[in-house]
């Protein structure tokens, strides 16, 4: 396995760092500030996003997982999912919560990506989807969601209530998650795809958050929801030996792109403190830790800790293109990434003290931003449980 940034990315992965700079750090305040006002500079920018993507050099995680199915030979590869991460990466040094306006890259999109046959990846491949799965007595035990759908002739109808969807108010369409038949347990969970706008679904508020503000995030009710048949995602059987894995297959593409939005947060806040304090410090990577200041020590473990989460989240990326089976690896880099980007980005506010703390500076901002990555698409805690399980070859009923 070579880490280096594969040549053939480099110009996209530029791409999405000028962007970052010039198009999400001017606006980066301003959204902060005006909660639930839509980025609209952002339209702009998704139009240049859909030129990559039909060039095939995805920025966000749309194609990813489909990508790597689809490709045949058996050469080692840098596919959608390692495009994905660096793109993610670059954009979220600019801004986490803009990078989850942008249109046509939401994590209902990887959703689709992973599990949509020919048919629905015509039918939905363009649209902006959100993902919804949490419900108000469900969070990090996704399998106790009670959303039902029932089969009514060429349809399915469905009932329940989802809230923290990111983006569920901008985008075009939900992924949510319902249950065919709650005695079948956690098997009988499956994604639907709700176009905006179908009878049934409704907004019912935005919530007002601590951090990625830009971003909006909603709760939305089912009440005879119906959707057509052709919008399940994967296979309808009920396969209670396979249990959980069609649904949670999203999760192996997703969690290392959660990882790489930490490493971008991180990066910025590293970069912006060294800046701040260069007058101040000299960092020697050459001297031994215990002959250096304080702060500088401090700067160099915090740089370690950020490589690590970054070759991490690139790992599990490169294993997804690969077709090897990630799922430790992707909650190792959530994991690491989630943890070390609040780590970093509260310790830049320390070190940079005052000015740390101060809305003249984006640091503030990038503490407050980096939290969730610690929190949705599976907690710390979740993802230390997953790992577990992994190492010990447990199941989800032995280690709870
Ligand atoms: C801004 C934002 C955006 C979000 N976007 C989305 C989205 O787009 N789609 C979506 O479906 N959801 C989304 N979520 C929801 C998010 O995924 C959940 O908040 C998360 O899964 C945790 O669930 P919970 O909040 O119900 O906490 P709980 O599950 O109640 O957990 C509370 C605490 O207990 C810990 N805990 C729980 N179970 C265990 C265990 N077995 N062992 C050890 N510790 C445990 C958790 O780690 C956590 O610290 C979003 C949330 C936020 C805040």
């Amino acid at each position: 396995m070579n880490l280096e940034i594969p040549k053939k990315f480099k110009p996209v992965v530029d791409a999405a760092r000028m962007a970052a700079e010039t198009v999400f750090r001017p606006i980066s305040r301003k959204y902060d500030t005006l909660e639930h006002d839509y980025p609209k500079e952002l339209d702009l920018f998704a139009a240049a996003i859909d030129g990559m993507n039909d060039a095939g050099t995805a920025l966000g995680g749309a194609t990813s997982s489909r990508d790597a199915k689809n490709n045949s030979n058996d050469t080692v590869k840098n596919g959608g999912n390692m495009a994905s991460v660096l793109n993610i990466m670059s954009m979220c040094y600019g801004d986490v919560g803009l990078m989850l306006t942008i249109p046509r890259q939401g994590l209902g999109n990887a959703a689709i990506a992973a599990v949509a046959n020919d048919e629905q990846m015509k039918r939905f491949g363009k649209l902006w989807a959100a993902m919804a799965i949490t419900e108000p007595g469900a969070g990090s035990d996704s399998a106790a969601i009670t959303a039902t759908a029932v089969k009514d002739g060429d349809d399915y109808i469905l009932n329940g209530q989802k809230i923290f969807v990111t983006a569920g108010e901008r985008a075009d369409a939900v992924v949510v998650w319902a249950s065919l038949d709650k005695n079948l347990g956690r098997a009988a969970i499956k994604s639907f795809v709700v176009e905006k706008g179908t009878p049934g679904m409704e907004l019912v508020r935005l919530e007002t958050k601590m951090g990625i503000r830009a971003s909006d995030t909603a709760a939305i009710s089912f009440d005879d929801c119906r959707v057509p048949a052709s919008n399940l995602l994967g296979s309808p059987e009920i396969d209670v030996k396979k249990g959980f894995a069609g649904v949670m297959e999203t999760f192996d593409n997703t969690r290392p792109f959660v990882a790489a939005m930490a490493v971008g947060c991180a990066e910025a806040a590293l970069e912006r403190t060294k800046q701040l304090l260069k007058e101040k410090i000299n960092l020697n990577y050459t001297s031994p830790i215990n002959n250096l200041k304080a702060v500088e020590a401090e700067i160099l473990k915090l740089e370690a800790d950020y490589e690590a989460a970054r070759l991490l989240t690139l790992k599990a990326a490169w294993m997804a293109d690969n077709r090897i089976p990630n799922s430790m690896e992707a909650s190792i880099s959530k994991a690491k990434a989630g943890r070390i980007g609040s780590r970093i980005t509260l310790k830049c506010v320390e070190l940079c003290s005052s000015l740390g703390y101060s809305e003249s500076e984006l640091i503030e901002k990038w503490a407050r931003d980096s939290k969730i990555l610690d929190i949705f698409e599976g907690t710390q805690q979740i993802q230390q449980l997953i790992i577990a399980r992994r190492l010990l070859n447990k199941s989800s009923k032995d280690l709870k």
